[in-house]
C-alpha cells in the first residue's frame, strides 16, 4: 500500500499548495512557460500569437504534468490550474484564456466533468461577449464511467493527453478554430482509456489517503481523483492485468483507422517505471495479436493523482491525419517530442528484430533447468552455499540494511542460483584439480554476473582466481597446499579489487581467517577434508567478529562506519555460511573416497 500519507505534499500546507508549486514550475520551466498575468495559469512563452487558435485546458491540479506541464509550443498555449482536484473557476479560466488570445479564437478542452463544464462554459459566454470566439471539446475517454452509447456521459482521464496533443498539433500548423475543434472532437471519439489503482491518494496537508485499496485486491475503473472503481478484484500480476486492460479496450475501439494505434500507458504517481514497462511488454504483445500496431507507444506519467498507486491504458487509433499531428514536434515543461516525430525514427517492425534481441539475456540457464547430479566436488560443494544463503536470506538483508542498502541476502542468492547453475552445466564432472577449476571459473563468471553489486564483482573474483589457479595445475587431486595456494591468491585478487584490507569489516575479514587457518592447516599436515572444516570454522568466527569493527570500505562506510557497530558484516557472515556449507560436502567427499588427501 502506498499513499499513506508519505509524500513530501503532506508537508505542505493545503491552503498555500497549489500557489508554492505553480511558482516552482515557473521558475523551473520559465524557458517554456510564464504565468498567466493576474490568474491561476501558465501560459506559453511563445503565446498569444497573432492569427493562432489558442489552445486552452485545465482543470484541478494533482494531476501533473497535466495540465500545467503540457503547455508550450506544439501543445497547448495555457492552462489554467485549480485547486487540487476541483475545477477552476470561471474567473481564472477567462483570465488566462483571454491572455493567449491571439484573434483566431480559443479553443477550450478539458475533462468531462460538471464544475469544469459550467466554469469553463461561463468564461467561454464572457469571451464571446467580448466577441472572441470559443469552441470546446469535453474529453470523455474513460470507459469505466459511461455506457459506449452514451459515451458523453464518460469522465476524461489519461485521453486529456491525445486531445491536447491533436489539438495543439493542429493549432500551430494553422488549421482555424472550427477545423482546431473538429479533429480535437475526432480524436476524442477514437480515445478510449481503462485504469486501476493499487493504493489511494493523499491530499496536500492531510496524513490519512483519500482512500485505501485494500491489500490483495485492486479497483478496477477507478477515476483520477478518488471515485470509486466499477469493480473491486483480487490483485493480479502484471500478465493477467495487462490482458485484463487490452481487454476492456479492444472490443470498444471504434472502427476506422489505418491499423496503427497511439498507445499510452500512463503512471498514477506512484507507481515505478520498471512496473509501468513490465506490464507494458505484455500490452504491446497483446496489441499486435490483435492486429494493432502501436505507433509511439508512450510509457510514463502523463496524467497523475497526486500520489496514487495505479496506471491506465490509453488507445487512439490513428489514421494519417491522427498520426501527423500526434507525431508533431512540441515543447513543454513535461513532454517533448523533437521535429520530424522522433529523433531516432520508428523502432522495427516485430518480425525485424533479431531474435538475439528477442530474448532475454541469460548467461547461465535457470537453475531448475540444471541436473542437481551434474558436475562434480566443486558443483555440490556450491550447491551446499546455496542453499546456506537461501536459508539466511532475510537475515543477511537485514544485516545490510543496519548500514547500507539491505540487498544482500537478495544479490547472493541471485548471484549463487547464477553459480551453481553455470557449474552444473561447465562439463566438468571430475574431481580433478582441473575439473574444479573449470566449475569455479565458470561459476564465478557467472556469479559476478547474476549478482551484480559489490559483492557479486568481488565473489565473482573469488571464484574465478582460485578456479583458474586449480584449474592449471591439470589432471592431479586437489590437495590441502594447492588449495591454500589457490585461495592465497583469490584473496589478493579480491583486496587489490576492492581495496580493503583485513579489520575494515568487508567479507575479506572471513576471507583472510579462512586462508590463515587453510595456511596453518597445511603446516599441521592435515588433509583437504580437516583443513577446509577448520577454515570454514575460523571464517564463521571472524565474520562473527566483524560486528566490533567499523565499516571503513563500500557502502556501510558512507554513513560514518559505526552506524553498523554491532552488527555483523552482511559480506562477511554470507561468505563464512558458505565456507562451512561447502566444507561440509567437500568433508563428506574425502571421506567417500577412502580418506584420499
Ligand atoms: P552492494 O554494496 O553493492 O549493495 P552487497 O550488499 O551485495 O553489495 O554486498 C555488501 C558486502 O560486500 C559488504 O558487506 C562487504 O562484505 C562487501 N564489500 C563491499 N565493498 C567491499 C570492498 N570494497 N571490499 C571488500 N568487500 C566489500
Ligand atoms: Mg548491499
Amino acid at each position: 500500500m502506498t499513499g499513506a500519507g508519505s509524500g513530501p505534499a503532506t508537508l505542505t500546507d493545503a491552503a498555500t499548495f497549489k500557489a508554492r508549486w505553480v511558482d516552482g514550475l515557473v521558475a523551473a520551466y520559465s524557458r517554456t512557460v510564464r504565468r498567466a498575468p493576474d490568474a491561476f495559469g501558465v501560459i506559453s512563452r511563445s503565446a498569444p500569437r497573432r492569427g493562432k487558435v489558442a489552445v486552452v485546458i485545465g482543470g484541478g491540479c494533482g494531476h501533473y504534468p497535466a495540465f500545467a506541464g503540457v503547455v508550450g509550443p506544439g501543445l497547448a498555449d495555457a492552462a489554467v490550474i485549480g485547486d487540487v482536484f476541483t475545477s477552476p473557476s470561471a474567473e481564472q479560466a477567462y483570465r488566462t484564456a483571454k491572455a493567449v488570445d491571439g484573434g483566431a479564437g480559443v479553443l477550450f478542452s478539458y475533462g468531462n466533468y460538471s464544475g469544469d463544464v459550467m466554469h469553463f462554459g461561463l468564461a467561454a459566454r464572457r469571451l464571446a461577449a467580448e466577441g472572441i470566439p470559443s469552441r470546446t471539446v469535453l474529453v470523455t475517454d474513460d470507459v469505466a464511467s459511461g455506457p459506449d452509447d452514451r459515451r458523453e456521459t464518460r469522465r476524461g482521464v489519461a485521453g486529456d493527453f491525445f486531445v491536447f496533443k491533436v489539438a495543439g498539433a493542429a493549432a500551430e500548423r494553422g488549421d482555424d478554430l472550427e477545423a482546431v475543434a473538429a479533429v480535437a472532437e475526432r480524436a476524442n471519439d477514437a480515445t478510449r482509456t481503462f485504469g486501476v489503482a493499487f493504493g489511494g491518494c493523499t491530499l496536500p496537508g492531510q496524513r490519512e489517503p483519500l482512500f485505501t485499496v485494500e491489500p490483495g485486491t485492486m479497483e478496477l475503473g477507478l477515476g483520477i481523483h478518488g471515485e470509486p472503481g466499477m469493480r473491486t478484484v483480487d490483485a493480479m500480476d502484471a500478465h493477467d492485468l495487462a490482458d485484463a486492460l487490452v481487454d476492456q479496450l479492444v472490443d470498444q475501439l471504434p472502427a476506422g483507422g489505418d491499423g496503427r494505434v497511439a498507445v499510452l500507458l500512463n503512471g498514477l504517481g506512484s507507481t515505478p517505471y520498471e512496473d509501468l514497462f513490465v506490464i507494458y511488454g505484455r500490452v504491446h504483445e497483446r496489441l499486435l495479436g490483435a492486429g494493432l500496431r502501436p505507433h509511439r507507444p508512450e510509457v510514463g506519467e502523463f496524467v497523475t493523482s497526486m500520489d496514487m498507486a495505479g496506471l491506465s491504458l490509453t488507445l487512439m487509433p490513428l489514421d494519417a491525419e491522427l498520426a501527423e499531428l500526434y507525431d508533431a514536434p512540441c515543447e513543454t515543461p513535461g513532454f517533448r517530442l523533437a521535429a520530424g516525430g522522433t529523433l531516432a525514427g520508428e523502432g522495427p517492425a516485430p518480425e525485424d528484430v533479431p531474435e538475439a534481441e528477442r530474448r532475454t539475456p541469460s548467461v547461465a540457464p535457470p537453475l531448475e533447468e540444471t541436473d542437481p547430479a551434474a558436475g562434480g566436488i566443486a558443483a555440490a560443494a556450491l550447491t551446499a552455499a546455496l542453499e546456506a544463503v537461501v536459508e539466511h536470506e532475510d537475515e543477511l538483508g537485514r544485516l545490510d540494511a543496519v548500514a547500507a542498502d539491505g540487498d544482500h541476502g537478495q544479490g547472493i542468492v541471485r548471484g549463487m542460483r547464477g553459480a551453481v547453475a553455470a557449474a552444473r552445466t561447465s562439463g566438468a564432472t571430475g574431481d580433478t584439480a582441473s575439473d574444479v577449476g573449470t566449475a569455479l571459473l565458470a561459476a564465478g563468471t557467472a556469479l559476478a554476473d547474476a549478482a551484480g553489486g559489490a559483492s557479486g564483482a568481488l565473489y565473482g573474483v573469488l571464484l574465478t582466481e582460485t578456479g583458474g589457479r586449480l584449474q592449471a595445475l591439470g589432471e592431479v587431486t586437489v590437495d590441502l597446499p594447492a588449495l591454500a595456494d589457490a585461495v592465497d591468491a583469490a584473496q589478493h585478487a579480491v583486496t587489490e579489487l576492492g581495496g580493503a584490507r583485513p579489520g575494515d569489516k568487508t567479507m575479506v575479514d572471513a576471507l583472510a581467517a579462512f586462508t590463515g587457518e587453510l595456511r596453518a592447516a597445511v603446516e599441521r599436515g592435515e588433509g583437504v577434508a580437516d583443513g577446509f572444516g577448520a577454515a570454514a570454522a575460523r571464517a564463521r568466527r571472524a565474520a562473527a567478529d566483524t560486528a566490533d569493527l567499523d565499516a571503513v570500505v563500500g557502502r556501510a562506510a558512507r554513513l560514518g562506519g559505526e552506524r553498523g557497530r554491532g552488527s555483523p558484516d552482511p559480506g562477511a557472515t554470507s561468505l563464512a555460511h558458505m565456507l562451512v556449507a561447502a566444507g561440509a560436502v567437500v568433508a563428506e567427499r574425502c571421506r567417500r573416497q577412502g580418506g584420499r588427501t
